[in-house]
């Protein structure tokens, strides 16, 4: 949707007053989606007024007019509003009492000045003012909506959060989609789509971070639910195709999740060794119902016994090396494969601290291979954090890398 925004009287024009409502109402429509395509401002002159209304409703939906619908003999937005509609001003009897009661709650006497704001064009709406006299007007001009707000900005911004914010909140919806990535940080993820995260365009971008899963949240607004939902996906395709291969998913879908039907589809299955996670990748590649299809199963190998004795890691490597090294790794997954038969197999060692971790080895230091029906690869990671962080961290970049190894051609 797009507006054009209209500033009256002439303490604007002459610029004794600096026009502020404009810049405010502007940056609230932003927020809603609503692009402000234009200011004006214009003195307090009828057929001046008139002829910048029609020029709104011809240029934009909605038209925002903000001042001149004081008391005194200068504000003239009503008569020109009346003379846009082509109708005359009726007094709107429940304004009338409204404006009496507003002074006699104060002990004063009503002027008949006063009377003539409860003024409005045949055809058009009065909108209450909660803290002062004058009401607002709404009216429908050509194809476009109107609504005429009081110029003291407190009384502006009261009304139009009041009494207008909820009517265009409900006449536009709201589409979201998220697209989830792993890999990069937020910070990279949001430099890839910076030129797309201006807060006051539609749709609105920003991202979240948790557990390494860094995510994309899109909201789009549309004069209807399938306006919205078209631009929601439209951007999300977008975002996907800047991310590559860093974005694994979207909305509901986890990691676990996307992994298992990449599995499923290749009609592969897949077995883990895990040390530092003891357990934690088996445990999350169960969570997606169905897992059974694909999934065989997992060795917690945490000692070094453990490791030798159900995958076949080499005792003179476990010396040689440490438990916490690529060839164990690469032997971990190797004899998680051969063990249960599967064409895949994870194999994860590290120092999920918070002690153990030494100069060459530092904690957070985890080593992931995975092995396939092709070949095999190790991956080196320092994950920083808690030992609860790291763990976590791990055995989803572990997924991550299955994720990247079931992709290649
Ligand atoms: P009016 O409703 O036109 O009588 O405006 C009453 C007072 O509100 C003016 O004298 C200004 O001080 C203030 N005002 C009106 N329009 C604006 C505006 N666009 N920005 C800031 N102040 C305004
Ligand atoms: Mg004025």
């Amino acid at each position: 949707m797009h507006a054009v925004i209209i500033a009256v009287g002439d303490e604007l024009t002459s610029g004794a007053v600096v026009d502020t409502n404009s810049a405010y109402l502007a940056a609230r429509l932003g927020e809603l989606g609503i692009e402000t395509v234009r200011h004006e401002t214009v003195g307090d002159d009828v057929p001046a007024l008139i002829e910048a209304i029609s020029r709104a409703a011809a240029q934009a939906e909605l038209v925002i007019i903000t001042g001149g619908l004081g008391p005194t003999p200068d504000d003239l937005t009503r008569q020109a509003l009346a003379s846009a509609l082509g109708t005359k001003l009726v007094e709107d009897p429940r304004q009338a009492r409204r404006i009496e009661e507003f002074f006699s709650r104060r002990g004063r006497q009503m002027k008949p000045s006063n009377r003539a704001q409860a003024l409005v064009p045949r055809g058009a709406e009065a909108i209450d003012n909660d803290c002062g006299t004058a009401p607002g007007l709404t009216a429908t001009v050509g194809k476009a909506r109107l609504f005429v707000l009081p110029g003291p900005p407190h009384e502006m911004r009261q009304m139009f959060t009041l009494r207008v914010l909820p009517e265009l909140s409900a006449e536009t919806a709201l589409a979201t989609r998220l697209v989830h990535t792993f890999g990069a940080g937020e910070s990279d993820v949001a430099e890839a789509i910076a030129d797309l995260m201006d807060r006051r365009a539609n749709p609105r971008l920003g991202t979240t971070a948790q557990a390494g899963v860094v995510t994309v949240r899109i909201t789009a607004r549309g004069p209807d639910a399938q306006a919205a939902e078209r631009l929601a996906e439209k951007t999300a395709e977008l975002v996907r195709a800047r991310l590559g291969e860093l974005a694994f998913g979207a909305d509901g879908e986890t990691l676990p999740a996307v992994v298992g039907s990449l599995l499923r589809s290749a009609g592969q299955t897949l077995a883990v060794a895990e040390s530092c996670t003891g357990g934690l990748l088996g445990a999350l590649l169960t969570e997606t119902p169905g897992a059974s299809e694909y999934f065989l199963g997992g060795v917690v190998a945490y000692a070094n016994e453990a490791k030798a004795c159900l995958l076949d890691v080499p005792q003179e490597m476990l010396l040689a090396h440490g438990a916490v090294s690529e060839p164990v790794a690469e032997h971990m997954a190797a004899g998680a494969r051969r063990c249960f038969g599967a064409e895949w197999g994870i194999g994860l060692t590290g120092i999920a601290g918070p002690t153990g971790g030494s100069k060459e080895k530092p904690l957070g230091l985890v080593y992931i291979a995975v092995a396939g029906p092709r070949a095999g690869a190790v991956h080196r990671h320092v994950f920083p954090g808690t030992r609860e962080v790291v763990r976590r961290r791990a055995a989803l970049a572990a997924l991550n890398h299955l994720r990247l190894a079931l992709k290649r051609p």
